[in-house]
This record gives structure tokens, sequence and C-alpha cells, in this order.
């Protein structure tokens, strides 16, 4: 891979504490409506960005985890920071070697990557229209009853 000419993305917390910063183009960015989307976002969908692990670089020291047990039985950490509790990152047990970026946290340009997916759109918000071009999960992406 050529260094030159890999892009680089930085973002953070809130307030700061907490940097990171990304090489390359990430595998995946889901929008995803779920329960764990919605809860960790207080919004109607949270916007996830896929790398693999050697890809991202996290900085700051005042950082907390939290990991939780999905309804699948399957674990999934979140990376927050301790002083304002945005959370900026996660890793999921279905996706080994990879780390989840939030979407919003990015430094400006802020939304450089696009969606490919939606999960759990059974879930969203009536009034929200998912964009054409974006494929549809009514459930887990990927999970046979989509
Ligand atoms: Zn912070
Ligand atoms: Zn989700």
């Amino acid at each position: 891979m050529c260094a030159q000419s890999a892009e680089i993305h930085e973002g953070g917390c809130f307030c700061g504490a907490i940097r990171y910063r990304t090489v390359g183009k990430p595998d995946r960015v889901s929008l995803c409506s779920c329960e764990w989307c919605t809860k960790r976002t207080g919004s109607a969908f949270g916007i996830s960005v896929y790398f693999r692990e050697d890809q991202v670089t996290f900085s700051g020291d005042d950082w907390t985890t939290f990991r939780l047990t999905s309804d699948a039985g399957r674990w999934l950490e979140t990376r927050f920071c301790g002083n304002c509790g945005s959370t900026v990152g996660w890793t999921l047990e279905f996706l080994p070697g990879h780390c989840g970026i939030a979407g919003g946290a990015f430094d400006n340009p802020k939304f450089w990557h696009t969606p490919e997916r939606y999960g759990f759109a059974r879930s969203k918000p009536d009034w929200l229209e998912i964009p054409d071009g974006l494929h549809v999960f009514q459930g887990m992406p990927g999970s046979p009853n989509e």
C-alpha cells in the first residue's frame, strides 16, 4: 500500500480529551436504528464507520469502556470519554479485527464517508426516509430474514 496516497481523517469526543486518527478507507459504513445505536447516540440512527484495527489510532487517556451483551448473546464494547461522555468507537464480537468509529465524531470534513447499508430499518421512525441506493435490512444486516 502506498502511504502517500492513504487518506487520513481525525476526530474525537466533544471535549477533545480523546482523539482518533484513521488511515485509508473504511471497510464498511452503516446506518442503524437498533436499540443499541439509538440509545448510544440518543438519536434515530447511528452511523458506524468500520475500519480494520490497524487503520485506527486512539490518543488521550481519559477513557472508559463499557461492554454489554446483545439480545443475540454477543458482546459489544464501547469506548467513551470519561470527561464528556461522547462515545467515539467500539468493537463488536461479530466483527473481529475491526473497530467501529462514530460517524458523527469526525472533524471536518465531517461526513466524508458514504453509507452503504441501513440496519434495523423496522425500528426507524416513520418520518425518516431512507435514501435511495442503500442496502436496507429490516433487522440485523446479513441475517437471513432481511
Ligand atoms: Zn471528551
Ligand atoms: Zn445498530
